[in-house]
């Protein structure tokens, strides 16, 4: 006899599906996760072709994967669909925005498109009442900005308007998105050998708003470090941090299943 509060379930809160789609393997990742006890995942859109292709995958396998639909700093330039976008984040497979956000890394230069189109990604989120995924990366100010606009836009939820997916900030900027109510998630960098300042932040953050993902097919954890990365895999990043917290693997896994679930009104 096993039921849910002595079986390990670990959901994958971000993961790309796109070369799993377009390899025909989708199938067997998600055996994969199963095996894994990963009974849940979800699908990032952030391109229109990623977007057809989550809506795509959480369709084929409605007990396991939720979609996301969205556009990422990489489409500034390109026409924005609006139409599309709002008929696919109506889909009833779909539980966020994004991804969507602000790199500075490597497009400092496109700053202001950049902002106008996570603005805009923004608008959608509160329009739909959907959280919003966000990626951000050297660009703290202005995500920071753009997300305390957000919060407080009618139709956004105080208790779930979303997350910063693949955490890497300071301990400083975490909290200051906590008070805005986001969620924080963690990905395989907390695996690293050279990831102690991120273990640090990670410890800090409160119980009931940490996530975990794979980011998958990136940043695979250790002992995977370089290979492919996919959503069996987010066990190693969930055991790494109930090491750091000092809290059982069953225990972290329970509390972000509840966390995700919740952010992402996941109904069965
Ligand atoms: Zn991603």
């Amino acid at each position: 006899m096993t039921n849910a509060a002595t079986t390990l379930r670990l959901m994958d809160t971000h993961a790309h599906f796109d070369a799993f789609v377009e390899e025909g393997s989708v199938a067997e990742i998600v055996r994969r996760a199963r095996e894994a006890h990963v009974l849940r995942a979800i699908a990032i859109g952030g391109t229109p072709d990623a977007n057809t292709r989550a809506l795509q995958v959480a369709a084929a396998f409605p007990d396991v994967l939720r979609a996301t639909i969205g556009l990422d700093r990489d489409e500034i330039g390109k026409p924005v669909d609006v139409v599309l976008l709002q008929q696919q984040m109506r889909h009833t497979q779909v539980v966020a925005v994004g991804e969507t956000g602000l790199d500075y890394h490597y497009g400092p230069a496109t700053r202001s498109e950049q902002c106008a189109l996570f603005s805009q990604m923004l608008e959608l989120a509160a329009e739909t009442r959907l959280p919003v995924v966000v990626h951000t990366r050297e660009a703290d100010d202005d995500t920071f900005a753009l997300l305390r606009e957000y919060v407080n836009r009618p139709g956004v939820d105080a208790a779930r308007p979303g997350v910063l997916h693949c955490f890497t900030g300071t301990e400083v900027f975490a909290h200051r998105l906590l008070d805005l109510g986001f969620f924080i998630s963690f990905s395989g960098i907390v695996t690293f050998k050279n990831g102690e300042p991120l273990r640090a932040v990670a410890r800090t953050i409160p119980a009931d708003r940490l996530l975990f993902e794979t980011d998958a097919p990136y940043l695979a954890p250790a002992p995977n470090r370089g290979k492919r990365n996919e959503p069996a895999w987010v066990a190693h990043v969930a055991a790494a941090l109930a090491t750091e917290r000092g809290v059982p693997l069953q225990e972290m896994a329970e509390q972000v299943w509840e966390n995700a679930s919740r952010l992402f009104a996941w109904r069965e």
